[in-house]
Formats: C-alpha cells, structure tokens, sequence
C-alpha cells in the first residue's frame, strides 16, 4: 500500500510538470544581431525586440557590434543557445571565427529573419546572398545575379544589366498573397495595406527563393520600377529556415516609427520568426491586421 501511495504520489507530480510545461512553453532563444546599419539600429532593434516579447514567446538578446572603425576581431557569437538570429545588420565584415558561426549554425537547421537593410549586407559573401537569396545596393549590379520579380503568375529572372537595389519615395501600398497555405500567411487576407514604407525594387541576387509570400506593385509614379517586386519570402539553406521581410523602414524614434508600427509588419515578423524557428505558426490572427483599404497601426508594439 505504502508503495503504491508513493506510484501515485510520482505520477501526480510527473502529470502536474507536463500540465504546467504545455501550457507555458520554453520561450523562443532569439538573438538580434545589430550595431552597424545605414538605418537607426537604436530604435530598430528596440521595436523588433519589443514586437517579439510582447508575444510571450520570444526571449530576445541583443549582440551589438564594435562601431565602424573600431576593431571587429573582438566581435564574437556563440550561436549555440539560440533558436532564432534576426539579422538587423549592415556594415563591416564579421570576423572569420563569427562568420564561420553562423553559417554552422544555418547550415544545422537554425532560423533566421532578415530584416529590411539587412538585404544590404555583405555584397562579396556568397553563402549570405544564399542565405538572403535577394540584395541590394552596396555596387550590387548583373554580377551580383539577376533579378527577380513577379510576373504572369510566377516568379521570373532577369539577366539585364543594371543597378542592383532601388527605391522610389515611401509610401502607403498593397501587399498581395502569392501564397494562402504556408504557415506563416494562413488565415491573413490576400491583400493589405501597409503603412508608410520603403518598397525595395530592382534586388538581385542568387534568386534561390523558396516560397513567396507577398508581393507589391512598384509604381513608375512613386520612382519605382513598374514592376511586381517580391517583399516577403522564405529561403531555405541547409537545413535552417530563412524568413526575409523587405518592409520596416526605421524611423527618428520607438514613437515616430510608422513603418515598424504596422499591424501588419509585426504580424508577419511574428509569424515569420516563429516559423523560422520551429517550423510551425501557434499565433492567431490579430484582431487589428489591416484589410486592403485599411492600414493598421501600433503605437506600442503590441496587439
Ligand atoms: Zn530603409
């Protein structure tokens, strides 16, 4: 009898650890990477940060690199804690030992989102363009590869000649579905209105895309190319899961930052992050996503 009170006493206490384990999973090990940007990395990694906590299933820390100038040798990750590496980045090269680090940690099935400028990074490093699949600027051009943008129904690649990354004047536009059954766009609407943004046009690169997800019309009346230029995407290197979003231009400050406050924008983040990750989206669609009249902001980053 004895015996048995202490069987049943092992079973209520393994069955109580599940219960509270399922109802309260491990947060997700995230890393931003950030510390050089042609954008303001002091408020962009703030929002991303925020964004991703407010969640709750996030746990977000921050690896700011040396200054331009300072020396980069003393700019060392280990990527072994993390789940997830949000790349908010652009500027001098990683030391070797880092570089090496995070391409073993993709290559071993890490998640990673790249984040607006982030695109910008690295022209000369082949496997980052694999792992980002489009870039712009930095003297990207036809050797950087083609360019790929949307057209009669599917993507297509452009061998033309010419400048690699471009923008028109920012402004208010429609993001279009290309894919309802991915994980990450289940359940959004096929279209929506972004807020005030940059709309990157004319990117280049290895053009490896693995699933489009959204696409907008750069129009030739905003500077842009007149073409259906692809903005939301997974990519797929090694076994790591890649989630690119070309939307969130930074702005002056956390409260001025209309780009990064969109209900859509975070809501993709979100899903973006989480799929990269693990593989799966877990997160309802918020009551305050934008529908394609209406933009939808944030002004705390939360839902
Ligand atoms: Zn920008």
């Amino acid at each position: 009898m004895k015996q048995l009170k202490y069987y049943l006493l092992t079973l209520l206490c393994f069955l109580f650890t599940v219960s509270c384990h399922s109802s309260s999973p491990t947060p997700i090990k995230t890393l931003i990477i950030t510390g050089q940007n042609n954008h303001n990395w002091q408020v962009s990694h703030i929002a991303i940060k925020q964004t991703l906590e407010s969640s709750k299933i996030f746990d977000v820390d921050i690896a700011v690199s040396p200054a331009q100038g300072e020396d980069m040798n003393t700019f060392k990750i280990d990527f072994s804690p993390y789940q997830l590496v949000v790349v908010d980045y652009v500027g001098e090269d990683w030391p070797q030992d880092t570089r090496d680090g995070f391409l073993k940690y993709v290559k071993n099935g890490g998640g990673v989102v790249i984040y607006h400028a982030a695109n910008n990074a690295f022209p000369d490093w082949k496997e980052y363009n694999e792992i980002i699949a489009l870039g712009g600027w930095n003297d990207r051009n036809e050797k950087s590869g083609p360019w790929v943008y949307w057209k009669d129904g599917g993507l297509m690649k452009d061998d033309s000649a010419g400048i690699g990354g471009s923008h028109g004047k920012q402004h208010e536009y429609v993001l279009q579905s290309r894919n309802q059954q991915h994980p990450i766009t289940m359940g959004l609407p096929t279209e929506w209105k972004h807020t005030i943004d940059e709309l990157y046009d004319r990117m280049r690169g290895p053009g490896n895309i693995k699933d489009i997800l959204y696409t907008a019309t750069s129009t030739l009346d905003t500077n842009g190319s007149g073409r259906e230029e692809p903005l939301i995407f997974t990519v797929a290197y090694g076994k790591g899961r890649i989630f690119h979003t070309m939307l969130g231009h930074t702005g002056e400050s956390i409260e001025n930052n209309p780009s990064m406050q969109c209900a859509g924008f975070q809501t993709l983040l979100l899903r973006g992050s989480e799929w990269a990750a693990t593989g799966k989206v877990t997160q309802p669609v918020p009551d305050d996503f934008p529908t394609k009249t209406r933009t939808s902001y944030r002004k705390d980053y939360r839902e």
